[in-house]
């Protein structure tokens, strides 16, 4: 029982709490999107229901997650695919990726922020489409 124990374990905690915050808060806003807006990739037009409802998921129009009007303002419903495209070209469209062939930083800088949520739905490829 030293006090350092102690500490990390209050530590965890804390961890674990500012975690648990910031599911309840993501959860909180995608709930919110859900009821305003129809379950609707605004992008592909594809509709989600049931289990794949979680494919869909809630981007922000001017990228500041804590950016969360309740009037939805601020949202936009995309799937995975197109919400990683969309990520993708406001990268390209800000001069973050690939405008300079030859600068080592290029590739490195892809950003993709939902590699969990990939992990999470599994191998799953989307060859579903008609
Ligand atoms: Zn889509
Ligand atoms: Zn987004």
């Amino acid at each position: 029982m030293s006090p350092k124990n102690q500490d990390t374990d209050k530590m965890n905690k804390l961890i674990a709490q500012a975690r648990h915050e910031q599911e309840q808060r993501d959860k909180s806003y995608r709930g919110q999107a859900l009821k305003i807006f129809p379950p609707i990739c605004s992008h592909c037009g594809r509709e989600f229901s049931g289990k794949r409802l979680k494919e869909l998921t809630v981007h922000h129009k001017d990228n500041n997650h804590e950016n969360n009007p309740p009037d939805g303002s601020n949202w936009e419903l995309l799937c995975l695919y197109c919400h990683d495209n969309e990520h993708t070209r406001l990268l390209k469209s800000h001069g973050y990726v690939g405008q300079q062939t030859g600068d080592d930083r290029q590739s490195r800088s892809t950003y993709k922020p939902f590699e969990n949520l990939k992990a999470l739905l599994g191998d799953e490829e989307p060859k579903d489409e008609d």
